[in-house]
């Protein structure tokens, strides 16, 4: 594999290079896990072992033709689905994987490599696969011609056709741990030490989610105003709080909705920890301060309480068109700080 490219995921790394090591190849791979867990970035490192010319022991040398190509994303053998724009943003149209791409994989794989042994498709996202997509891919994976190699993600494998599925090595990729996130971020993409602390906190184990952040900081800026939003939500009136619920029903927003009931169930979630005395495993640690505070202000029973009615109501809100209702209530059942 190419060094230095993957962080983590050790097992999966070792798995794959004794594979090409010992010319153990299966002809397909699926990479399962959370988004932005690194499932591409492993499957891309894979292919450029595989596609290398002068790479040792499954080790991708990074600096020969192939490798070079690989890295600056034009390889002829190494065919990615959905293909990136300019700006290296995937180009799904529609947002699923169309039967007129899977013939074209078929046909493609079918041809000789251009470079060396191997033609490596990567296609991500595989459960977004309309089904005449799925059953076309069939085809390549049932017959595959000895040089393709097919290199598959997904959330899950349930996610998938079990006829899929049970053609390839599944390769589960877990959440990375804190501190190997907090280390990569420093020495790889330069993030100061405070700003890795805090990602590698709320990342989940996913890095890229992570990465992204340091590129756009907007994300974290809108975070701290949805907690200062909060902090303010939970002192107001029942007036201001359903104006509120419904300012958010207007918005008709779900992934903004959702994401908003996360933030607020990790605060709640850090206020019990911090009432529990547990305030070193909060996943806000850069208010801490507002946390210990907050702690001291509300009652744990009600902190408690509000915990479940946030995910009853959040598993309620996936299933409703009632949304105004359940927010009326999610805002008016919020503990207020007692006297
Ligand atoms: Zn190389």
């Amino acid at each position: 594999m190419a060094e230095g490219s993957v962080v983590g995921h050790r097992w999966a790394v070792q798995l794959l290079q004794n594979g090409i090591r010992h010319d153990r190849l299966r002809h397909a791979y699926l990479f399962v896990g959370a988004a932005q867990l690194g499932k591409s970035t492993l499957a891309r490192s894979f292919a450029q072992s595989l596609l290398c010319k002068e790479g040792v022991d499954g080790r991708a040398c990074a600096n020969c033709r192939s490798c070079r190509l690989m890295q600056s994303g034009g390889h002829p053998d190494f065919i990615l689905l959905p293909p990136t724009d300019r700006e290296g943003q995937p180009d799904r149209e529609n947002g699923l994987h169309r039967a007129e791409q899977a013939a074209d994989i078929v046909r493609q794989a079918l041809l000789h490599p251009m470079e060396g042994r191997y033609k490596v498709f990567l296609i991500q996202d595989a459960h977004r696969a309309h089904v005449s997509f799925a059953n076309k891919l069939l085809k390549t994976l049932e017959e595959p011609p000895p040089h393709v190699v097919l290199c598959l993600t997904a959330p899950d494998r349930s996610a998938l056709l079990p006829t899929i599925v049970s053609r390839c090595q599944v390769l589960a990729l877990r959440p990375l741990g804190e501190q190997v996130m907090e280390d990569a971020l420093q020495a790889r993409w330069g993030a100061s030490a405070q700003q890795a602390a805090l990602l590698a906190r709320l990342a989940e184990g996913c890095l890229g989610w992570a990465v992204d952040q340091l590129d756009q900081p907007e994300p974290l800026a809108e975070r701290s105003e949805r907690l200062a939003e909060l902090q303010e939500l939970s002192r107001s009136s029942r007036v201001a709080r359903l104006a509120f619920a419904q300012k958010l029903t207007a918005a008709r927003n779900q992934t903004r909705l959702f994401t908003l009931l996360a933030l607020w169930t990790s605060w709640w979630r850090d206020v019990m920890l911090a009432q529990a005395g547990c305030l070193e495993q909060c996943a806000n640690i850069d208010l801490l301060d507002t946390l210990a505070d907050a702690a001291g202000d509300f009652r744990p029973v009600d902190v408690q309480a509000y915990l479940r009615t946030l995910s009853r109501i959040e598993g309620y809100l996936r299933h409703t068109v009632n949304t105004g209702l359940a927010l009326d209530v999610l805002l008016l059942q919020m503990p207020r700080p007692h006297a």
